[in-house]
């Protein structure tokens, strides 16, 4: 209690001032292409930095999907930065999780453990949580809303990056000084960036998600899964092509599990209905635990998982538009880390445009841009796919190994 009090009282002063106080001398008109997340996060900062900035984005509202996100430590301390930790610890501090608890597809045995809780914030400076995305997504607007100019149904149709300028579905045509592509994984700002010979469309990966919140209530009167409810932790099955997550969200009241598979040929969909049944049907075999929980979904969002290579560049060449979040390095959800990097790709824009003095130094700043934050980035969308290959073992020799390595790693810790 005591940490957290002064948490709260030193992140008032620093959001007060973020960057300490710095505001860039010359005030640039920025143009932001998405509302997502990233291009939240990226208003807020442009915003703090002392810029104008005008969102665009194409839905006709706010907002983001049902499902939960783990917000890792630095995410999280970011967001306890930019003076959220109030509002965060009263949106997830009960479904904080102690444990990332690795599990025995088909026996539910724990083979290995990782510490969250107290020891993560020791060892981080912040604490790893898990949330509703739209709980996440309402404190980014929350602290953004002030410096944006927001522009709802303005889908961006083209990007003219010596202006620069864009054009929106509609034909209405905004100019500015700055483009930053925040538009997703199907960014239409990449191909402008890139170059037309170039462009490297979204891989199908071979995987589907299906995402789901279940109601804790019967999971509380479950014997076998009430301790899931009672004793927060992230519980990772691993299985054969396959794994799941699960965690709780919403003070305990919602069980949230994303649940990975091979794909069967589904079509790319972020908000697409998928049935209970494909689940059912692809983890036959899984533990008690698991089919029960199985039987309680309500209903299921089904995602084909994609990927993109590393891109060559996130920078136009003319140096006036550049991309951020999934629109330049989307990456499998396999380490909880794509909405992190979105968010701090925005916080590195924020802090190198609070020290701009004038326009021509946009160039340089944007290639400072890509220096941090390139590899960083890119050794995460490495790291998912490496984290693929750990959890998707088949039965055998190099499972038992992992396994093995696992119950190592867990007894140290216990220790
Ligand atoms: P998006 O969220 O895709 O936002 C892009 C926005 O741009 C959208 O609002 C879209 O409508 C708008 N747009 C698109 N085109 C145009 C256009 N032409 N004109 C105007 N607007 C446009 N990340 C984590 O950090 N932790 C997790 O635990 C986690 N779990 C995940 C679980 C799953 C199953 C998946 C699939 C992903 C997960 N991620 C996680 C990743 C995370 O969701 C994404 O990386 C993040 O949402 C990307 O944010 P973004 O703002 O870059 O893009």
């Amino acid at each position: 209690a005591h940490m957290s009090i002064k948490a709260t009282s030193q992140s008032t002063t620093e959001s007060a001032c973020l960057y300490h106080g710095r505001k860039a001398k010359e005030r640039l008109q920025v143009l932001v292409v998405g509302c997502g997340l990233g291009g939240l996060a990226t208003a807020y900062c442009l915003g703090q930095a002392g810029h104008d900035v005008t969102v665009f984005e194409s839905s006709a509202s706010l907002g983001e999907i049902g499902a939960g996100i783990q917000v890792c430590p630095n995410l999280s301390r970011l967001l306890i930065r930019w003076g959220l930790d109030r509002i965060l610890q009263e949106k997830s501090e009960l479904d904080k999780p102690s444990t990332f608890s690795y599990v025995r597809y088909n026996t539910g045995q724990q083979v290995g453990m990782a510490m969250l809780g107290e020891k993560m914030t020791r060892d981080h400076g912040a604490p790893w949580y898990v949330i509703h995305r739209n709980d996440l997504y309402e404190m980014l607007l929350s602290i953004a809303k002030p410096f944006m100019n927001l522009k709802l149904r303005a889908k961006v149709k083209h990007v003219d990056p010596t202006i620069p300028s864009v054009t929106l579905e509609s034909g209405e045509t905004f100019s500015g000084d700055l483009i930053i592509g925040a538009d997703g994984i199907h960014s239409v700002i990449r191909e402008t960036v890139v170059g037309d010979k170039d462009i490297p469309l979204a891989i199908p990966l071979g995987d589907v998600a299906f995402r789901t919140l279940i109601p804790t209530q019967p999971m509380l009167r479950d014997p076998e899964l009430r301790d899931l409810v009672e004793n927060p932790r992230l519980t990772c099955w691993m299985g054969p092509s396959r794994h799941a997550i699960g965690y709780c969200v919403r003070g305990r009241t919602e069980y949230n599990m994303v649940m990975v598979k091979p794909d069967d040929g589904s079509t790319y969909s972020w908000t697409a209905k998928g049935d209970v049944k494909e689940v059912e049907e692809g983890f036959q075999g899984w533990e008690p635990r698991f089919q029960k929980l199985v039987s309680l979904m309500p209903s299921v969002l089904k995602s084909k998982l994609l990927i993109c290579l590393p891109l060559k560049t996130w920078i136009h060449g003319a140096g006036r538009v550049a991309l951020l979040g999934d629109a330049c390095h989307p990456m499998l959800p396999y380490r909880a880390q794509g909405a992190a990097m979105a968010i701090e790709d925005a916080a590195v824009l924020g802090n190198l445009f609070s020290r701009i003095s004038h326009k021509s130094q946009i160039p340089t700043l944007l290639k400072a841009y890509q220096t941090i934050r390139f590899d960083r980035a890119t050794s995460m969308q490495t790291g998912s796919m490496e984290n693929r290959t750990l959890y998707h073992m088949l039965d055998g020799q190099e499972q038992e190994t992992r396994d093995v390595n696992f119950r190592a790693a867990l007894e140290q810790a216990v220790q």
